[in-house]
């Protein structure tokens, strides 16, 4: 079993708890940077190479920032995160825009930045039209439909909302082409939270004789691919992380294969991974204020599921580290809780820690993607701040913690 580290002491993690209280999210700048690197190394081969991070993971401009820096641009789905993009100082191709179901001002704004857009419907081609106008650059998102394997979180793509169906999507291009379109990008994701290498080698088959047919069947040159997110992260201490190296190898192959054997011009590879960015680099500080034995035995934080939806909306699994207890026997079981009014609010259940006293801190690991972008206030419950432990040891305080203010904004208590 490996041991899950964390970036700081016990007495650095002291000193911040002093500072700014519990909970907070908390970001390792200098790990988000590393794994940046491993992942654009393990695709150098490959002609202008980009991962647009998946802003929905981790909706922060300081973390967004810092990608920016390591080369990333920004995948959005929502007018806020095209904003978002668009603070720190992206711009046109930097923005790849993967919305479903979009209103038409957030086509618009896309349009307006220069941004990529990937249209999730056939129907969506007239509606772009009407509201923001053709774009010369489009790319269509593919549903292939039934496919062998598929998993729990996205499902399978036939069941999936997302995309073309193949016929869809050969009609789609052809109506593009003959508006006028120059330049053709197509995107995919049908995985979620994997980590087998070979579903996104697969996936990059797929994709390379699409554009193939695509290609033969309409006489047009695809300049983009983009493959989605869905590299999944290791939750629990026995998985182990995707070497990018092996996706990396596995696609430069099948591209020789079919792109280059067949003449087809540069093709520039993306993809839109969240979570593998910056969802183990982030970690949820929080402090034991209650036991409670009965039926069972029971920890109560100070942060809930509000603060950390996963572990309650799909039983996720999310490390605990016990501060300062790391090396003591692990010989008791507990379920971890928060305080909402919902029995789901637990981080952890039947987990074996060491003996929790009240005070204790502990830190829930892997929140850095999908964690506190998933808060929420149901309940009164008010979202945690972010910190960014920054690479040479200081600490910032990128969003602060919600106050009761903010969730009363949008209430007038003067017409009661
Ligand atoms: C959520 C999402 C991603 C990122 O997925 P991860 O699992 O975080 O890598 C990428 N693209 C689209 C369209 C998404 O909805």
């Amino acid at each position: 079993m490996v041991q899950k580290k964390l970036p700081f002491t016990k007495e650095q993690l002291e000193a911040i708890v002093s500072e700014y209280g519990t909970p907070f999210h908390i970001y390792d700048e200098k790990g988000i940077r590393e794994n940046a690197r491993k992942l654009v190394a393990a695709f150098s081969w490959a002609p202008g190479f980009k991962e647009y991070f998946a802003v929905k993971a981790a909706p922060n401009p300081y973390l967004l920032k810092i990608l920016k820096e390591e080369g990333f641009g920004a995948d959005c789905s929502s007018l806020p995160e095209l904003i978002l993009a668009e603070k720190v100082g992206l711009t046109g191709h930097e923005i790849m825009f993967t919305s479903n179901n979009t209103p038409a001002d957030e086509y618009v704004k896309a349009k307006e930045l220069g941004a990529i857009i990937n249209l999730d419907d056939i129907t969506h081609i007239d509606f772009l039209e009407k509201h923001a106008g053709i774009p010369e650059f489009i790319s269509f998102r593919y549903n292939p439909g039934p496919l062998r394997g598929g998993n729990a979180i996205i499902g399978r793509p036939e069941e999936a909302k997302y995309g073309l169906t193949r016929e869809q999507i050969f009609n789609a291009y052809r109506i593009m082409r003959d508006k006028g379109v120059k330049g053709f990008g197509i995107h995919t994701m049908v995985i979620s939270n994997e980590l087998d290498p070979n579903y996104f080698i697969e996936t990059a088959k797929m994709m390379f004789e699409l554009i193939l047919e695509l290609h033969q069947k309409l006489g047009i040159n695809f300049e983009l691919v983009n493959f989605g997110g869905g590299i999944g992260i290791p939750y629990r201490p026995e998985q182990e992380p995707v070497d990018y190296q092996i996706i990396g190898q596995g696609v430069k192959k099948l591209y020789e294969e079919i792109i280059e054997a067949n003449g087809l011009p540069p093709l520039k590879l993306a993809l839109e991974c969240g979570r593998v960015i910056t969802g183990p680099y982030g970690y949820l500080v929080t402090r034991a204020i209650h036991r409670k034995n009965i039926y069972k035995n029971y920890i109560g934080v100070d942060a809930c599921m509000a603060d950390l939806m996963r572990p309650g909306m799909y039983g996720a699994y999310h490390h605990i580290t016990v501060v300062g207890k790391e090396n003591a026997p692990h010989d008791r079981i507990y379920d971890v809780v928060g305080s909402l009014c919902e029995n789901c609010d637990k981080f952890a259940v039947d987990r074996n820690l060491p003996e929790i006293e009240m005070g204790d801190l502990l830190v829930i690991h892997d929140t850095g993607a999908h964690g506190h972008a998933m808060g929420f206030n149901y309940n009164g419950k008010l979202r945690s701040a972010e910190l960014l432990l920054r690479e040479d040891g200081s600490v910032e305080l990128i969003r602060r913690r919600e106050t009761i203010d903010d969730y009363f904004a949008t209430l007038d208590f003067s017409r009661l």
